[in-house]
Formats: structure tokens, sequence, C-alpha cells
């Protein structure tokens, strides 16, 4: 690879719940495999660390192979334990398996075991194979409240034993995940949970009087860690002026700092992408109208034009195809989607959802959705989660709509664009660091999608309206677009450098 290497090598080790594509929910998966295979290319030694979840399927790993056999602590136990290495899409990883019942399961999360009390031991039992292997990396990169204890188990446990060089960062990707803890299950990780009932420390802001009671973890990463990141420069300013934790960053806002996430693009990229029955790239995008068709005979969505003709502008009928893949959960605007059916129908488009809800109202309004609205030839409502086809559907979508309420970074805007997929989006947090507005005529540089701002049907009428008007009328300046999105670079090669130096301005020489 040409990738300059750069002059000071570190040794990074991550430390997460999520790592694509092997155990991905959501975009906290990408990111620790882009933000990892980038500083990689860069010449720095990374591993990442994560719960070998029974779900897991081995075969997606290689060189699967038992390194160490050791004990790790949880509730007054020794667990015995087992780390595995092996390597995914050219990342090694860590595999932490405890003999307990800890991440059996169907899936990543909602298994049968006390979810906390799993990731307080992940965090220890990370610390603990560092410990007993001798291995002091430069930095460990924790994520989320998942691993929100383990910068407090480091400094009040492990720097008094034996790991004395590491520096920690925490990435938050989401602040309303703040993993609430009581003082008695911190203290099943062999801290005393009494010690960090305090404002200072870990004590929730949001509680009247302080409840020593109930503790974040997340919050507790943010106070114990050398360095803070969060997912975009507009939520970085968005969670200094509001939300729960405000107070706390206010307080931390010299390590605090704002960083967009990058697009994998060893993992998404339509000109080589397995799952694609065409491929394409800016210079020819012929292959794009043979996915959209292809997807659209396979959903049994009415076919628009004929496949004949090197060129999107010469279908007499062109169909919109907008697409929305995404977690069902209220951050991710649900009436707007719902809504979104209703208006792209009136439209003469067609919409594709690719969804799971981990709620069980919610996938009950989306399976009456899907009653109503599979049986026609316009819209189809998956709710599932399937990698595959979300590839399929990036590539054969003229749209993506991102109509969330709040949105920390986003990938699937990103993920859309690098697939020539122009963004509707709600102008919150990273939506309003990545696109800008088509018909915004101040700023037709940057230009690469459309954009409402209410959280009303009436906002986002506006921007499919403004999208479909373009599509229809302006077919030639619509394929300029669609390739100038092709073109774009939202990869890690951007943005990793902002980590590096983040992990520079910490790390002990
Ligand atoms: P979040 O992290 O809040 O889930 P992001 O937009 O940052 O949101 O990342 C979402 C990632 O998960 C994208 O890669 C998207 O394609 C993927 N994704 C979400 N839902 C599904 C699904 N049902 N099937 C496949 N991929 C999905």
């Amino acid at each position: 690879d040409d990738t300059e290497k750069d002059p000071d090598l570190m040794h990074i080790i991550h430390a997460t719940a999520e790592m694509a594509p092997i155990a991905k929910v959501g975009g906290l998966g990408d990111v620790v495999t882009g933000l990892a295979r980038a500083c990689l290319l860069r010449g720095h030694k990374v591993d990442i660390m994560l719960p070998f979840y029974e779900c897991i399927q081995k075969q997606q790993i290689n060189g699967l192979e038992l390194m160490t056999t050791y004990n790790s602590y949880h509730d007054g136990q020794w667990v015995p334990t087992n780390a595995y290495r092996g390597v995914v899409s050219g990342i090694p990883l860590i595999l932490i398996e405890p003999s307990n019942h800890f991440f059996k399961g169907p899936a990543v999360y909602g298994g049968c075991y006390n979810e906390l009390e799993a990731y307080l031991f992940f965090s220890r039992a990370c610390l603990e194979w560092m410990q007993v292997t001798g291995t002091e990396p430069d930095i460990i990169h924790v994520h989320e409240w998942q691993t929100g204890a383990l910068p407090l188990l480091y400094w009040d446990m492990y720097q008094c034993l034996s790991i004395k060089k590491p520096r920690l960062l925490l990435t938050v990707h989401n602040m309303e995940h703040y993993g609430e803890c009581s003082k008695d299950q911190l203290s099943k990780c062999g801290l005393d949970g009494s010690l960090y009932a305090t404002i200072d420390k870990a004590v929730d802001d949001r509680t009247i009087g302080h409840n020593p009671e109930r503790l974040s973890l997340l919050k507790g990463g943010i106070v114990y860690s050398n360095a803070v990141v969060t997912v975009s420069p507009t939520y970085l300013k968005e969670t200094l002026c509001s939300g729960w934790l405000a107070s706390t960053l206010i307080r931390n806002r010299d390590k605090y700092h704002g960083i967009l996430n990058g697009v994998d693009t060893a993992m998404w990229n339509p000109a080589t992408d397995v799952f694609l029955p065409a491929k394409f790239h800016a210079e020819n995008i012929e292959g794009k109208r043979i996915c959209k068709h292809y997807v659209q005979r396979g959903l049994g969505l009415a076919p628009n034009g004929s496949l004949v003709g090197s060129c999107l502008s010469n279908d007499t009928n062109r169909v919109p195809l907008v697409i929305c893949i995404t977690r069902l959960v209220a951050q991710k605007g649900l009436h707007l989607i719902s809504h979104a059916i209703k208006h792209i129908e009136e439209l003469g488009g067609q919409m594709v959802i690719l969804g799971k809800a981990s709620d069980s109202r919610v996938e009950r309004e989306f399976e009456s959705l899907t009653n109503l609205h599979n049986q026609g030839t316009s819209v189809r409502i998956l709710l599932t989660y399937s990698e595959e086809l979300s590839h399929m559907l990036y590539a054969a979508a003229d749209m993506v709509l991102v109509p969330s309420i709040y949105e920390p970074c986003g990938l699937s805007q990103m993920i859309g664009m690098r697939y020539g997929a122009v963004p509707i989006v709600r102008k919150t947090g990273g939506l309003a660091d990545t696109i800008f507005d088509i018909d915004d005529q101040s700023n037709q540089d940057m230009a690469n999608g459309f954009i409402f701002e209410g959280i009303d049907e009436g906002s986002l009428n506006g921007a499919l309206n403004r999208a479909f008007h373009h599509y229809k009328e302006e077919p030639d300046r619509w394929n300029t677009i669609v390739r100038k999105l092709l073109k774009i670079d939202n990869s890690w090669n951007n943005t990793a450098g902002k980590y590096i130096s983040v992990y520079n301005s910490i790390r002990v020489r």
C-alpha cells in the first residue's frame, strides 16, 4: 500500500463492544474497524479487544487460535477466561471468552445475562490480560459506556499493580447511551463503587440531589480518560450546550475533541464490492443502473425504464428509489420515516426501508406498515439486519434518507454518497457537518444533498419535493451530482490523522 507511514509509531489497543463485520450492530462497529485499518496503514501496531460473543461466526476469523488462559475477577470470583487471537478483514483481534454465561446468546446485545455486569467484567478482563501478558500499549482506546469503567480500573487499580505506560482515549459515539450503574454493580468489578458516587466522578448529573445510587459509566469514562473524542464538530457543540453531560463536558473542555468519522473504503467500495451484481465508479456509472434494476426485480418493485442505453438520463419514465437503512429507534426520526413512505408514494417514487427494531412496540408499528405497503409495487419494508442487502441497497439507491432527530455523526449518508445515492438529511450533528444543500447557491462547491431543519412532516416534504424535482426535471445535472458524490473523499485517510494527533498529545514517551 502507498499510504505514507507516520514518523512516530505507536501501539494502540481498542477495547470495544462492536467490530464490523463480525460483531456489528450500528456505526460503532464500522468506526472501530475503519479507524484501526487506517492506523495500521500508517504503520502503527493496532489490536482490537472484543468479547467473544457466542454469535460470532468463527469461520469469518482468520488464524483463530487460543493464546492465553487466565483468570479475571468478577463479583468475588476469579473467572477462568480464554484470550484468542485472530485476524478479521486484515485487522488483528484479541477475543475475550469468559467461562461463565456472559456474551452467550444469538445476538451481540440482548442475551440472557446482565449486560452491565458483562461489560464491567470485559473492561477488567482487557486490563488483566495486558497485565498477565506484560502488554503495555501506548494508547488504550475505549468506546461508549461498555468500556467506560476501564479508565477507572486503570488509574485506580492497574497503575498501582504493574501497567504504567498506556494513556486512555474514550470515543463517545452517542451521549444518550449512558451506562447506568449502581454503586454495588460497579463494585462487582473489584473497585469500591462508593468512591465514585460523587458529582466530580461518576454520579449521573440528571438526578435530583445527585442520587449517589445512580452512577454513569459513560461519565466515569469521560472524567478518567486522558482525552475524550466525540464523532463530529457539530455534535461536540451540541453536547456542550445542552444535554445531561454538558456540565461534565464543559469542565473537561480542554481534553474534549470533535473528530468526524470516516468511511472504511476497503469495506465500502462500489468498484470492488463483492455483494453487487455490477460494479461502478465515477467514470462509469452504468453498473449503478444495473444494481437498481436488480434490486427492483429482486424485491418485486415496478421496474423503470429499460436496461438499454448507457446514460441514466435516457430513461423516459425514471422513478427515483429512496432508501433508509437504520436501527429503528426514536433517535432516527421514526415518525418521519413512516411519513416518508406515504409522501414518496404520493410523489410517484419508490422506497425501501431496511431496519431492525429493538423495541417490540416499534417492531409492531413497522410490521403493520409492512402489511399495509409490501403488497404494492412501490414500497418494501424489510425488518431485518443484513449487511449484504445494505450494500445492494446503497448501490441501487438514487437517494438515501436520514431524518434523524439527533445524529452524532451518521455513517449512512456517507456510505450512501460513496455509492452515488444523494442524501436527504435533517440538519443536526454530523449530518450538518457532511451534507450541504444543492439549492444553496452560495456553496455550490460543497453541495451534495438536500437538507431540512424542522422535525415536522412539512419540513421533510419540502426536501423530498425538491429532490424529486431535481431528479425528474434535470436528469443531466442529477448524473453530474451522482458522479461528484462518487469522487468525494470521506475516508478515514482524511480523518485518522486527527486521532493520531490526539494519541500523540497524550502518550508517554
Ligand atoms: P448508528 O451508529 O446510530 O446505528 P450510523 O449511521 O452511524 O448509525 O451507522 C449505521 C450503520 O449500520 C451503517 O453502516 C448502516 O448501513 C448499518 N445498518 C443500520 N441498520 C442496518 C440494517 N438493518 N441492516 C444492515 N445494516 C444496517
